[in-house]
């Protein structure tokens, strides 16, 4: 074989399989094309002969109910066809949360609010990008404002959540539960985490275990982080649309600068009347200096630190790039021109270092 041609591969799938690839040589791309049957990519169609591109990092499932035909051209380093796998039971909480629709709809009522949680690597996010898209295929595409937010209203929200579900973390996931007031949680491949979610979510939160796809591909931490690192390049300079973001100065005299969270002192240290506890969410000011660059700050939507802040949504992020001591100023990136609006800045441990 040339080796144009062992850079194509037409694979035959029966129903219920899935053709797994991944593309992980830089600067290579790779085509997916649906010569015939019906196939979709974690919930989205193919249109028939339409060029599907991907680029090194892509790790995609092709699954197909009904059988079909696909042809890959460029350089895979994995693929293959898996006859096993969840999407079955992925389907039925699809149908589950279609029925909640329904009634919501007739009754004027609110749609189901799921939650999909699990440890890390095991198709949290592609489970909800497949909830939604199914969703989407059903038709909910109105122009019609009031019925769009209808619409909204009934079709529920589907929440994806972050692989730490130990300690602090399983306490951020039974708040967010609690905050969103969800119907549902869906947890993948976790036992424990299933069990202990049982045992402390009230009863009318369906708890379901779902096995998760040995599809999903793990991993490594240096992945995560440039993950990360790419979300939040992403927010400053956009993806497929670029984004121009801002860079000015800030004087120290002009920030009002916070921190959520007090170091948690020892209950016999604690003032009369307040519980260790509440240092975590305590207001903390902080002095400008060296010690702010590289810093995600958010932009709280509270106009004082006497505003309940903890509890104030922020209108985004700035990130801090030089710090001037001499100047007593420091420069940010940030998505809007200055100033920046006269509110609290709240400093994160978040860093970005921007290479651009
Ligand atoms: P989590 O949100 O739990 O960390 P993801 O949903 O992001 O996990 O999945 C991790 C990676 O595995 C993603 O790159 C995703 O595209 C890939 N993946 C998920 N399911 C499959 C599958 N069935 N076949 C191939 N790759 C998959």
């Amino acid at each position: 074989m040339t080796d144009e041609k062992a850079q194509t591969q037409e694979f035959k799938l029966d129903s219920d399989c899935e053709l797994r690839f991944e593309v992980e040589t830089k600067n290579e791309k790779v085509t997916l094309e649906l010569k015939s049957g019906l196939a979709e990519v974690f919930g989205t169609e193919l249109v028939k002969g339409k060029k599907y591109e991907f680029i090194a990092g892509a790790k995609v499932a092709v699954f197909t109910w009904q059988g079909c035909t696909v042809e890959l051209v460029g350089k895979t380093d994995v693929s293959y066809v898996a006859k096993e796998t969840p999407m079955g039971l992925y389907l039925n909480c699809h149908a589950a949360m279609e029925r909640l629709r329904e009634t919501a709809e007739k009754d004027d009522t609110r749609g189901p609010i799921t939650m999909v949680v699990g440890p890390c690597d095991v198709g949290k996010s592609t489970l909800c990008r497949l909830l939604l898209n199914y969703a989407v295929r059903m038709g909910q595409v109105c122009s019609d404002r009031l019925q769009a937010n209808k619409k909204a209203r009934v079709s529920g929200i589907v929440i994806n959540t972050c692989g730490w579900v130990k300690g602090d973390g399983y306490k951020l996931l039974t708040h967010a539960a609690q905050a969103f007031e969800v119907d549902a949680i869906l947890i993948l491949d976790q036992e424990r985490l299933y069990n202990e979610l049982v045992r402390d979510m009230p009863d009318f939160v369906k708890v379901v275990f779902l096995p998760k796809s040995g599809g999903v591909v793990e991993r490594s931490q240096a992945q995560r982080t440039e993950a990360r690192d790419q979300g939040v390049r992403e927010y400053f300079y956009g993806s497929r649309t670029p984004l121009y973001p801002h860079s000015f100065e800030v004087k120290w005299s002009e920030a009002r600068l916070y921190k959520i969270g007090a170091p948690v002192l020892p209950a016999s240290c604690m003032p009369l009347g307040m519980k260790a506890e509440d240092n975590l969410t305590k207001l903390v000011a902080v002095t400008p200096g060296p010690n702010l660059l590289h810093h995600l700050l958010s932009v709280s939507f509270a106009d004082s630190p006497e505003d309940d802040v903890v509890q104030t949504n922020v209108a985004g992020f700035v990130c801090v790039t030089n710090v001037d001591v001499e100047r007593q100023a420091f420069t940010v990136l940030s998505p809007q021109p200055r100033p920046l609006p006269n509110t609290v800045l709240l400093l994160s441990d978040i860093q970005f270092m921007d290479s651009h």
